[in-house]
């Protein structure tokens, strides 16, 4: 499996940002890794039109139906996308959505041909706590359905607590937890789990990329702030294709 760079826009994104991905495909013609560009539903069509990768943010597990205001997942894979984020801490925390909503979501996405990229990630009192591996294993328990494989799913690790505030875990931390659950991932899903990709998420940037990347387990990062200009995400590209 390829390494992944994929970029979260989160609520951000207009036409006049569309130049940022052309900017990005210059410098990554033929990438070394799989990039992806996880954007709003607004701008899908025009993003692929860009002729990068691009996933949707999250989808409605229903593939139809009365859901005012929901996307999905054939309608995301409609639009051009070949990937969705399912579990995003965004979603728990402005949503109340659940593992188990996370679940249907993720069945949905790979039902519509999407390749998910699923989150996970203990908040900041969990972490201080030392709950972090317990947290993570309920989630993956209640999120990842039993017929997930490496072909079909990435699993982000993404600490609460790091994502958008500059903070991340030392290296080791991030480390321990990769080991944790690639153990888990192995355990559950055999050779899917044992290749199955391990991405970071939490405040990557540029100065932080190299050491992150460098860490066993880590397949690739998921990006939010740091994916919005070609200048930042570049550069985080390029650390993970030099990766070994
Ligand atoms: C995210 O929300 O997925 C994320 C990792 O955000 P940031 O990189 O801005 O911390």
């Amino acid at each position: 499996m390829r390494k992944l760079a994929a970029g979260n826009w989160k609520m951000n994104g207009l036409g006049a940002d569309l130049p940022q991905l052309e900017a990005l495909m210059a410098d990554h013609a033929q990438p070394a890794v799989d990039v992806v560009i996880c954007g709003p539903a607004t701008l899908l069509t025009r993003m692929a039109a860009t002729g990068i990768t691009v996933g949707g943010e999250d989808c409605h597990p229903a593939a139809s139906g009365a859901h005012t205001g929901d996307i999905s997942a054939p309608m995301l894979a409609d639009a051009g996308a070949t990937h969705v984020i399912t579990g995003h801490s965004e979603r728990r925390t402005d949503h109340s959505e659940t593992d188990a909503q996370f679940a249907a979501k993720t069945e949905a996405g790979w039902a519509a041909g999407l390749h998910v990229i699923l989150c996970i990630g203990e908040t900041e009192a969990q972490y201080r706590a030392g709950d972090t591996l317990d947290v993570l294993r309920a989630q993956m328990d209640g999120s990842i359905p039993d017929d997930a494989t490496a072909a079909t799913t990435t699993i982000a690790y993404e600490p609460v607590w790091a994502i958008g505030t500059g903070l991340t875990p030392t290296p080791q931390e991030i480390a321990d937890v990769h080991a944790a659950l690639r153990a888990y991932l192995t355990a559950r899903f055999g050779d899917d789990g044992a290749t199955m990709r391990l991405l970071y998420g939490g405040s990557v940037k540029a100065s932080n990329a190299n050491d992150i990347f460098a860490l066993a387990n880590v397949d690739g990062a998921l990006v939010g702030g740091a994916s919005l200009k070609a200048a930042d995400f570049s550069p985080i590209i390029t650390a993970l294709e030099n990766a070994d």
